[in-house]
């Protein structure tokens, strides 16, 4: 018989847990035999003393099964997904998603929502009127058997423990450790059943993870984690210290996205979104250079043409497919401009974040409703050479009681040098690839 208290203790004074002790505590937990108070106790123990490896991926293994896990195996095929950290402007697995299916690699995503700062991939769908994004699980299988991709909401049964040991961490200071950060993600990749996964750590002022060798260990315990379990494993750390392309909000981000797979997206966006998409069907299929099919992909519209696809088997309207104005319109524009000669030398991603939230496109909390067609739309990016009064930015918004001070954030987010600086590169490390 496993005791509690002796399981915390261990960690307290730097133990290391076999898989029978994280089983009784997490397992405890979710059925509600083990309270609240020890495993607060017992993850503040974690925040200080961290855990071995072998610890975190018997962690991850535990929470994965604590609900409902996804067998993929009827396709036939190794199935692939893909994960973001999240970040401010992301709408790289809209394009990346559709590139991969197109190739014949079978796709199957489970997203979030967003919260904060980060925007979620499944508010962006919902820029489609009628798209359903709470597929169960059965047709979600199915869907993937038909068309080869399939991207819905998280469900509820999908690595319980997980949704119960955040909602702890985040009422008890310990959502900043490395080992929970890890096992709460690569439980909810694992019980979604793909075994191809690529991630997609996100680093800088508009990520979780601020720094690029905190990123870097992330991603390096995440791949442990995903190849202890036998998946194939890769991942990238990738710039957020300005936003990614140049749209911020919902449907303006669906529109970048249908642009770059019409191959008239922001060509930083499209090389790294061709250059993740290579990476995911390079391990799926075993090629050694996909680069070929993910360019004839991407060139034939055949990416495009499966993104549409997978809109209406899933009851989205694919209107905007013909025509983005379809897609939700702000009403009004505002222009932000420099106002110096120079370079562009900052667009801090958070700022621009905040800026974009305070127009409506963002949720301060949980269930807060949101405005799919409001956003910042970027008219240059870090390295630019700019003149005073030219425009830099311009606001989508549809309530202009906000205008000044969306105007004010953008300004704090941008800066202009009078020397001449380098366009960040956006992929910072590679693993696996
Ligand atoms: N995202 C998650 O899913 N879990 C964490 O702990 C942090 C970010």
């Amino acid at each position: 018989m496993i005791r509690i208290a002796d399981v915390i203790e261990k960690k307290r004074d730097g133990g290391t847990h076999s898989r029978a002790e994280l089983e009784a505590l997490v397992m405890g937990y979710v059925q509600g035999a083990v309270p609240d108070y020890q495993v607060a106790a017992w993850l503040m123990a974690v925040c200080i003393r961290g855990m071995a490896p072998e610890e975190v991926v018997d962690l991850t293994q535990v929470m994965a099964a604590s609900g409902e896990q996804l067998d993929l195996s009827s396709i036939g095929r190794p199935v692939a997904d893909k994960h973001s950290t999240g970040g401010v402007g992301d709408k790289t697995s809209l394009v990346v998603m559709p590139l991969v299916a197109a190739c014949g690699v079978p796709v199957a995503k489970m997203s979030g929502r967003g919260l904060g700062f980060t925007g979620g991939t499944i508010d962006k769908l919902e820029s489609f009127p009628g798209m359903r994004v709470d597929l169960p699980a059965a047709e979600f299988v199915r869907q993937l058997r038909e068309i080869g991709i399939v991207i819905t909401g998280q469900s509820a049964d999908l690595a319980p423990a997980d949704g119960r040991l955040y909602a702890l961490r985040d009422v008890t200071g310990t959502v900043p450790s490395l080992p929970l950060i890890a096992s709460s993600i690569m439980s909810k990749k694992l019980a979604a059943g793909a075994s191809v996964i690529v991630l997609d750590v996100k680093t800088g002022s508009g990520a979780f993870m601020r720094e690029r060798e905190g990123a870097l260990a992330l991603a390096r315990a995440m791949v442990d984690i995903g190849t202890a379990a036998g998946r194939k494993m890769a991942a990238v750390v990738s710039d957020m210290s300005q936003p990614l392309g140049n749209m911020v909000g919902n449907a303006l981000e669906v529109r970048e996205a249908l642009d770059t797979l019409a191959g008239v997206g922001p060509p930083e966006f499209t090389a790294f979104a061709v250059d993740l998409a290579t990476s995911i069907v390079s391990l799926a299929s075993g090629a050694s250079d996909a680069r070929p099919h993910v360019d004839a992909a991407l060139r034939s519209g055949a990416a495009l043409a499966k993104l549409r696809t997978m809109v209406v088997a899933q009851g989205g309207h694919p209107a905007a497919f013909d025509d983005c104005a379809r897609l939700p319109t702000a009403r009004l524009r505002h222009e932000v401009v420099a106002q110096n000669d120079g370079y562009l030398s900052n667009l801090d991603a958070l700022t621009v974040a905040r800026a974009s939230i305070v127009l409506g496109a963002g949720r301060e909390k949980k269930g807060d409703s949101i405005d799919l067609a409001v956003g910042v739309e970027l008219l240059a990016k870090v390295g630019d050479r700019v003149k005073r009064g030219q425009p830099l930015a311009v606001l989508h918004l549809n309530d202009a009681t906000y205008t000044d001070q969306a105007e004010r954030l953008m300004q704090e987010a941008i800066g202009i040098s009078d020397t001449a600086v380098d366009r960040p590169p956006l992929i910072l490390e590679r693993l696996g690839i």
